[in-house]
């Protein structure tokens, strides 16, 4: 299959773009759409064949339950059932955005989308290409992220490319994503609500509407089952073993220069260690200030595959300071550490 890789305007896209995605999903085909999180690989959820497909073109084990995506809570009405009051609050709150939210599962939905769950989890992304794609093809469209299995997320449409060229119809490229990693995932069956993905809307923020939250801990086990399939270890793993480093600035730029004299490492770096870097030789993917989670999390998965691609035989970063999406950013790392941080002093 050729993959085709079409442009399209982030803020406005064209009519004619969005009915040649359509044209793709109504097929049954594979779509990568653009969305304000990462990329995702969009296909028609009432569609068994096309869900399918998905699983099958990111290699993706069928115990790792697909996202719904909506563009209006019409669309609710074929995916979830029972919906429970907090639901309407937290979508008032935050949709269109980074939040995807449990609920219970419609009879009627595959249970191939919900990994056999009678739970389903659903998001209205707050990107003007996913909204009018969803719109016009006027069905609720299954959408993980775009990458194969196990690779970092894609944030930008070279990336989809780079994982999934001739394993599916089309990518929409509207650019790099604005937020970099994947949504925060709540479920609201439960009481008190659980995190079961933290994202770009905070613990904070999630309990100023629904008072209690618990932040779910990750599982060390990749063959355990779990709530949450993403909350598995090693989930956004480079290939190239990374070490997660913990402890004072300076303490770590003289563990990064000692590492260096005895293996070939890169250094996803802040801007407060470039000086450091230049002057010891090291070579560095710049992730931005330290204290700056927005922008260190627009970097995340490019600087992973870049630093993948640079062929180096470590890859070291140290953990972002800061709240709001850098505890995001902090989750990511931890699993791309396999579970295990080196605490400097
Ligand atoms: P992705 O869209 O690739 O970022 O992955 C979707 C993630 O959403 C999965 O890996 C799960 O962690 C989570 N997820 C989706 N549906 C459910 C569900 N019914 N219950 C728990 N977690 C879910
Ligand atoms: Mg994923």
């Amino acid at each position: 299959m050729k993959t085709i890789l079409l442009p399209v305007s982030a803020t406005d896209p064209a009519a004619q773009t969005i009915v040649a995605a359509v044209a793709q999903i109504s097929a049954g085909q594979l779509v990568a759409m653009p969305t304000e999180t990462v990329y995702g690989l969009a296909a028609d959820a009432h569609n068994p064949e096309a869900v399918a497909r998905i699983f099958a073109a990111k290699g993706r084990p069928t115990t790792d339950p697909l996202i719904v995506h909506i563009a209006d809570q019409t669309q609710l009405a074929t995916v979830a059932i029972d919906i429970p009051a907090l639901f309407f609050l937290l979508a008032a709150a935050f949709w269109p955005g980074p939040l995807t939210i449990l609920l219970p599962r419609h009879p009627d939905l595959s249970t191939t989308i919900t990994a056999g769950f009678d739970t389903v989890a659903v998001r209205m992304p707050a990107h003007p290409v996913a909204l009018a794609l969803i719109r016009a093809c006027g069905t609720p469209l299954v959408a993980p992220s775009a990458n194969l299995f196990s690779h970092p997320s894609p944030t930008t449409a070279q990336h989809v490319m780079h994982d999934l060229t001739g394993r599916i119809a089309m990518v929409l490229d509207a650019g790099a994503c604005r937020i970099g990693v994947e949504s925060t995932i709540v479920d609201i069956t439960r009481t008190p609500a659980v995190i079961l993905r933290q994202g770009d809307v905070s613990a904070e923020q999630l309990s100023t509407v629904l008072g209690d939250v618990i932040v779910q801990q990750r599982t060390l086990a990749t063959n355990q089952a779990a709530p949450a399939p993403g909350m598995l270890l090693k989930h956004y793993a480079p290939r190239t073993p990374l070490t997660l480093l913990r402890g004072p600035v300076a303490a770590i730029q003289h563990a990064v220069v000692r590492m260096q004299q005895t293996e070939n490492i890169i250094w996803l770096c802040y801007a407060d260690d470039a000086v450091c870097a230049a002057r010891a030789g090291i070579a560095t993917i710049m992730l931005g200030a330290r204290d700056d989670g927005v922008q260190v999390a627009r970097q995340l998965f490019a600087a992973l595959r870049q630093a993948d691609a640079a062929g180096a035989a470590r890859i070291v970063v140290a953990e972002p300071t800061g709240a709001g999406v850098a505890a995001a950013v902090r989750d990511r790392l931890f699993r791309a550490a396999e579970g295990v941080f080196t605490q400097v002093e």
